[in-house]
C-alpha cells in the first residue's frame, strides 16, 4: 500500500492510497467513522428552561457541539478506573446559563475544564425572549461514533481512480471546453487536479463519449475533519486502531 497526500487544508485532507484492495481502504473509512474516539455532551440535567425549545431539542443540540478533545487526558468511560460511574478522569462538567432576551450560543457554555469546550462559538443553540431563562448543567465524555454519529470525528469517503479512455467518436476537444478540470496534453485528454474530480467531470466525459476506466486498486481517500481532532491525528489514531484489532484477532486464533 502507498499512500500519498494530494491535498490539505485546516479540516480536509485528500490520500492517493495506491496498491491496495477495496475492502482495506474501506476498512480505514469505518474505523476512522467509528472508533476513533473524541468528546460531545452525553448528559443533560435542566433546572431553567422556558425557551421555545422542549428540553430534549437543547439536548439534542448541544450533544452535536463539536468539542476540543484531550485524549491523553481522558478515558473512555468503559475503560475508566471508575468502571463506567463516571469520574474526573473520563467526564467533563458543563453549565449554561442565559436569561432573555439573547441568542444563547456554544460560547456561553462555561466547562470546568479548560481543554474541553465547543469549537466553533458561534454555534446557536436557542432563541430567548424576555422573560425566558435557560440553566441546565451538562456532561461530556468520550464517545465512538459506532455509538453515536455525535462522537464522529469527521467524515471520510473514497473513489476509486478513474482513467480517461478516448476513441475515434471521442470529443476531447468539447471536454475540455466544458470542464476547468480537463487538459489535452498531445493528442490525449488528461485530468487536471485529481483530487478535485466531480461528478461533473464524468458526466461532461460522458456527454462527449469519453470512457472512463476506474482502478479496483486505486483509490482517492478524502477526510473533513469536525474539528476535535487534528487532521493527521485522526489518520495515524485509526490505523494504530487497526493494528491494535488485528493483534487481537492474531492473539485469539492462537
Ligand atoms: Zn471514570
Amino acid at each position: 500500500m502507498n499512500i500519498k497526500i494530494l491535498k490539505q487544508t485546516e479540516d480536509k485532507i485528500i490520500y492517493l492510497i495506491a496498491d491496495t484492495e477495496t475492502s482495506l481502504v474501506n476498512a480505514l473509512r469505518r474505523l476512522i467513522m467509528e472508533e476513533v474516539p473524541v468528546m460531545a455532551i452525553d448528559e443533560v440535567t435542566f433546572s431553567k428552561n422556558n425557551s421555545a425549545l422542549y428540553d430534549e431539542m437543547i439536548a439534542h443540540r448541544l450533544g452535536l457541539l463539536p468539542l476540543s478533545t484531550d485524549l491523553q487526558g481522558y478515558n473512555l468511560k468503559e475503560e475508566c478506573k471508575c468502571k463506567g460511574k463516571g469520574c474526573s478522569s473520563c467526564q467533563v462538567k458543563m453549565m449554561l446559563q442565559a436569561k432573555g432576551p439573547c441568542t444563547v450560543f456554544a460560547k456561553d457554555i462555561k466547562s470546568k475544564d479548560s481543554k474541553i469546550k465547543p469549537i466553533y462559538p458561534e454555534m446557536p443553540i436557542t432563541i430567548l425572549l424576555k422573560g425566558q431563562n435557560l440553566e441546565l448543567e451538562a456532561i461530556a465524555t468520550l464517545g465512538k461514533g459506532k455509538n453515536h454519529s455525535k462522537f464522529s470525528p469527521g467524515l471520510a469517503y473514497y473513489s476509486q481512480f478513474p482513467s480517461l479512455k478516448a476513441n475515434k467518436d471521442s470529443k476531447i476537444k468539447e471536454a475540455a471546453q466544458q470542464s476547468n478540470n480537463l487538459a489535452i496534453s498531445g493528442n490525449k485528454l488528461e485530468i487536471k487536479d485529481i483530487s478535485s474530480w466531480t461528478e461533473a467531470d464524468e458526466q461532461i466525459c460522458e456527454r462527449n463519449n469519453i470512457q472512463i476506466e476506474y482502478s479496483n486498486s486505486d483509490f482517492i481517500f478524502t477526510l473533513e475533519s469536525w474539528g476535535q481532532l487534528d487532521i493527521k491525528k485522526i489518520s495515524s489514531l485509526a490505523l494504530k486502531i487497526m493494528e491494535d484489532k488485528l493483534k487481537d484477532l492474531d492473539k485469539q486464533i492462537k
